[in-house]
């Protein structure tokens, strides 16, 4: 994909530099910059510097400089569309599922993107806020094999206003503490909509999907399976696959991995086709310290690109679960 300039004009202006590269170099504000040890060149004292007011870094042991792309060139030792791509992902835009650049332009101008461990206090809405939507079939879902009696019990509602199907993120203790929806209009892309949304300030994501439901099921059979989103909670559950939380979005974080450490079980990681798994290991081996984590991963090409392991039914399922693998 070629990049336009609007859109790295974009990404530059969205990424704070000092939380993008306090994640690799250690950082101490002086004034109004920050400095660290330059990761380029065999520095003591530190002398790389970031500087939000001007949006660059630059070192001035060995002079090298410039914008957060040049900056995960020069760290990643990756190409610029590599680059692009990485920044993109961390703003957690998958720019396999946002194909048009100008999507990807409104999206970023639509959010603003909050650091993925910005945690926020939860309000804790009424139990019955789900009451204010309407009770209707999904017809997309029950399409993709999802039950209704599953959609009932998650309490998975129609937002008539927004042509939203929306449902409640609860938190580990059952509270509803968010509302997610996912647009209904198959031309979203076309109208400038994002695909889902939170009616209510998120922070991050510091709950796993599905957890108060299942959590004596886990304890049960002493093991969970973490999948990237509630659709594949609820199609496996319809399954009786009944011990798997979603994380609702690709990338675990330490809020997720603590509660995860706290149910004490073995892990099975079965994300979408789409993430690596090299990206799963950075992310998971965190755990293997403390029980057994196996991946599922698909070595035998039964999903497609952007695939789900449950989206290609349950033998799928099945058969890519008894494959799954051991990380270490
Ligand atoms: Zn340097």
């Amino acid at each position: 994909m070629e990049y336009s300039r609007e859109l790295i004009q974009e990404i530059i202006k969205k990424i704070n530099l000092v939380e993008y590269i306090g994640q690799y170099v250690e950082l101490k504000q002086r004034g109004k910059d920050y400095f660290g040890i330059c990761p380029f060149h065999d520095d003591s004292d530190p002398s790389f510097s970031v500087s939000p007011e001007k949006n660059i870094w630059y070192c001035f042991g060995c002079g090298t400089g410039s914008t957060i792309i040049d900056f995960v060139m020069k760290y990643h030792k990756v190409k610029f569309p590599k680059a692009v791509e990485m920044l993109l992902d961390y703003l957690k835009l998958d720019v396999n599922n946002i194909k048009e650049e100008a999507n990807i332009i409104s999206f970023l101008k639509q959010f603003t993107y909050k650091k993925d461990l910005t945690q926020v206090e939860h309000k804790i809405l009424p139990h019955d806020i789900m009451s204010k939507y309407i009770k209707k079939p999904i017809k997309e879902w029950l399409n993709e094999g999802i039950k209704q009696e599953v959609m009932d019990k998650y309490q998975v509602r129609y937002d008539k206003n927004a042509n939203r199907a929306v449902f409640p993120i609860y938190d580990r203790y059952g509270n509803i503490i968010n509302i997610k929806g996912r647009t209904l209009y198959p031309n979203y892309k076309d109208l400038g909509i994002p695909k889902y949304i939170y009616y209510y300030p998120l922070g991050c994501n510091d709950f796993l999907y599905g957890l108060p439901f299942k959590e004596d099921k886990i304890k049960e059979l002493n093991e969970v399976i973490i999948v990237e989103g509630s659709k594949s909670v609820w199609k496996l559950e319809g399954w009786g696959v009944e011990n798997v939380l979603s994380l609702e979005t690709n990338r675990i974080n330490e809020y997720q991995l603590r509660l995860l450490l706290e149910l004490k079980c073995n892990v099975t990681v079965a994300l979408d086709k789409g993430v690596l798994i090299k990206q799963i290991k950075k992310d998971f081996s965190k755990l293997c310290k403390f029980t057994n984590v196996y991946v599922m991963y698909d070595t035998e090409g039964l999903l497609e690109d952007k695939d789900a392991p449950c989206d290609k039914g349950k033998e799928v399922w099945d058969r890519l679960y008894s494959n799954k693998i051991k990380l270490r």
